[in-house]
């Protein structure tokens, strides 16, 4: 029977790739959306694999249960996750609202929380389970003008070093991905000249591709990732070493 995996934010650029990574891997691939209901059925019709998608805002913990009720009406199970979904509110400390905060602490990192709880005790009672969270370079080394965001994506990995801990024994891993920039719509939107001061500071020369990303989830989701665990997988083109 093929697997089931869930990605959250499949309708955007990193997790699009992923998504189809997934398909292309065998898997039974399930995605959320958080945009009107038709724009989300369009982007679904566009696709050139095959994939599910629910309504769910992923900040909003009772969303996240009725996601679990139709994925598991409709999939019987899932055995991968994917927290993906993402949002920034940048803006610097002085003038900073608690509404940025808020949003960017609910998206991001509670997020994690309100799908994962879903789904992780039937994943360690079937004694296997994959767990990947999409952090980011700034929640390693922080950004001027996202304390918001670099807090919550550093606390996405405090969440998977936990976790890993406590279902190791049970066939589940969690592990972060945190990438540099990726040539997203987002960082292409960004003004040429600025773009191109950033790959300045990315030593191999360019951005990543959200293909490159969508590889090493395909990795951390295999049986072959089984003793990764709890790791931070650092793909930055080697903008911050540590
Ligand atoms: P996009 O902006 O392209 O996609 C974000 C996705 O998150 C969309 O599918 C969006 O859905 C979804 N989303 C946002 N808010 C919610 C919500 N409340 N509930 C459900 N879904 C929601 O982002 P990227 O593909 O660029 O980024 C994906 C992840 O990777 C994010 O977590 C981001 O922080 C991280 N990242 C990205 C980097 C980059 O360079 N692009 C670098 C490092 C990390 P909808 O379209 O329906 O609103």
């Amino acid at each position: 029977m093929s697997k089931v995996a869930l990605v959250t934010g499949g309708t955007g650029g990193i997790g699009n790739a992923i998504c189809k990574q997934f398909a292309a891997d065998g898997y039974k691939v399930v995605t959320t959306y958080f945009e009107p209901e038709e724009q989300a059925k369009a982007w679904q019709a566009k696709q050139d694999y095959e994939v599910a998608i629910y309504p769910c805002d992923v900040s909003n913990y009772d969303d996240c249960a009725k996601l679990k009720e139709s994925v598991i009406a409709d999939f019987g199970q899932v055995d991968i996750i994917v927290n993906c979904a993402g949002i920034t509110r940048d803006a610097t400390f002085k003038k900073i609202t608690p509404a940025h905060w808020a949003a960017v602490m609910k998206t991001n990192l509670d997020s994690v929380f309100n799908v994962t709880h879903q789904f992780v005790n039937e994943m360690a009672d079937r004694g296997f389970g994959r767990v990947i969270n999409i952090s980011s370079i700034n929640g390693q080394k922080g950004q001027f003008g996202q304390t918001n965001y670099s807090a919550a994506k550093a606390g996405v990995h405090g969440f998977s070093m936990a976790l890993a801990q406590e279902v190791a024994r049970k066939g589940v891993t969690i592990n972060t991905l945190s990438p540099g920039y990726i040539a997203t719509e987002m960082v292409m939107a960004i003004a040429e000249d600025v773009r191109n001061k950033i790959i300045a500071q990315i030593p191999v020369g360019r951005l990543g591709t959200p293909e490159e990303m969508a590889a090493i989830v395909s990795f951390l989701a295999s049986d072959k990732a089984g003793f990764i665990t709890g790791a931070n997988i650092s793909a930055n083109g080697g903008q911050f070493i540590h």
